[in-house]
């Protein structure tokens, strides 16, 4: 047995095994899997018939495998592609496939050379290892984290470098190479790194799955399902957070508490749903208010908390009344959720962090302004010192 048929064997082993683990990640409906799936299975066959060369008629050993493992490599394009919502392209990869089985056609029964038969392979894989890292590349917004992508990214450059320097090779030595399992030092570095070519690939497109599955989930842990605010949950955890670096850097850092006004009753008068959509407008009007550095939150039912670090308890106040002033112009025809909502207000509670409290004692002083503010007749920002005083 030649070294090089045991790498080709234990390459089409790898892409079996990347085969399983891309089937358990089939449940996640992510696109691109499917096509990441057949690429595997036709590269696994496409590595057993280079391996078995040598015994099968050149017609199979050349157009038939290098048409395959062709194949493979489009899809695993196609999966890349799709993975970030973009076409992929099937006429343009499969008019590529083809003519990579007209080249070897014509290097075969035109003018036999394997250099050139080879060239034609490294070409076209070059090319498609390109797509695939501009490909992700042209997605960088949508990077939830940035190490599968760089890693997928680097691994089809260098794997482009490669079939570059291959092809130079093969171009200038086009007389000695005559067989894919001739035991020369540059034909057995080539296969070997070539080998690897479809499970390295395969392991950034696991990686990528994963990465998206994990922000998915984080997603649904920390996003309100009605009106995408951030939970409770996230509320609490980036509060605890924040203290601690508004007490270390001795900045100020406020909240706001925000409690619809008589919601019951909106519900009652206009039903649930109504109701639902006042929460979803009463969002993207808070929403015109807030800086990116602000915390907004849905902490309850119809109770909303706002985060406001490095605000002092003056500023804080400020925001609350521009917010309560936004939200009480509902009503109109301005159209800030899918449906017409009736004229709604809010009431506030504005407290501000002091020395070494808890976040829950900062939360009772702006809960107890909020409850102050009910009491003196809603849609009004009150401020824990007008409580105090
Ligand atoms: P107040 O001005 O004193 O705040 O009066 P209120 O009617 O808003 O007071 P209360 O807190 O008693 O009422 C809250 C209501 O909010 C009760 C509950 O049915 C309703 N609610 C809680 N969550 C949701 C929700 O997700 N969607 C809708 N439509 N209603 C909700
Ligand atoms: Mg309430
Ligand atoms: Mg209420």
């Amino acid at each position: 047995m030649s070294s090089t048929f045991n790498i080709l064997i234990v390459g089409a082993l790898f892409c079996i095994l990347m085969l399983l683990v891309l089937t358990s990640l089939l449940r996640s409906r992510l696109p691109g899997i499917r096509e990441w799936c057949v690429a595997n299975a036709l590269g696994c066959v496409a590595l057993v018939l280079y391996a078995f060369g040598l015994e099968l008629p050149s017609f199979i050993a050349y157009e038939v495998t290098n048409s395959v493992y062709a194949a493979a490599a489009a899809g695993m394009l196609a999966g890349f592609r799709l993975y970030h919502g973009r076409n992929p392209l099937w006429s343009q990869l499969g008019a590529g496939v083809a003519l990579v089985a007209a080249s070897i056609g014509l290097f075969h029964y035109a003018y036999d050379s394997y250099a050139m038969r080879t060239i034609v392979v490294a070409v076209f894989q070059g090319a498609i290892c390109l797509a695939i890292a501009m490909t992700i590349v042209r997605a960088r917004r949508d990077w939830s984290s940035h190490y599968p992508s760089l890693f997928t990214v680097g691994m089809a450059a260098i794997i482009t470098l490669g079939h570059g320097i291959r092809s130079v090779v093969y171009l200038s030595h086009t007389g000695e190479v005559t067989s894919l399992l001739q035991p020369s030092p540059w034909n057995l570095f080539f296969v070997s790194a070539g080998t690897f070519v479809l499970p390295v690939l395969t392991f950034g497109a696991v990686m990528l799955v994963h990465d998206a599955m994990l922000a998915k989930a984080e997603l649904v842990a920390n996003r309100d399902f009605l009106t995408n605010a951030w939970t409770r949950r996230a509320f609490f955890e980036h509060a605890d957070r924040e203290l601690l670096r508004a007490r270390r850097s001795g900045r100020h850092m406020s909240v706001l508490l925000l409690d619809v006004d008589h919601f019951k009753k909106i519900n009652d008068t206009y039903g649930h749903a109504i109701g639902d959509a006042v929460l979803v407008d009463l969002v993207r009007r808070a929403a015109t208010v807030v800086r990116s550095i602000d915390y907004f939150a849905r902490v309850g039912g119809e109770e909303f908390a706002v985060l406001l670090p490095e605000t002092s308890r003056e500023a804080a106040a400020v925001v609350a009344e521009r917010m309560r002033t936004v939200v009480a112009q509902s009503g109109g025809d301005k159209g800030w959720s899918k449906v017409p909502v009736p004229h709604y207000t809010v009431s506030i509670g504005v407290s501000s962090a002091r020395g070494f409290e808890s976040l829950q004692d900062l939360l009772r002083r702006a809960d107890a302004a909020l409850y102050a503010a009910k009491a003196m007749g809603r849609n009004r920002a009150i401020s824990e010192a007008d409580v105090e005083a």
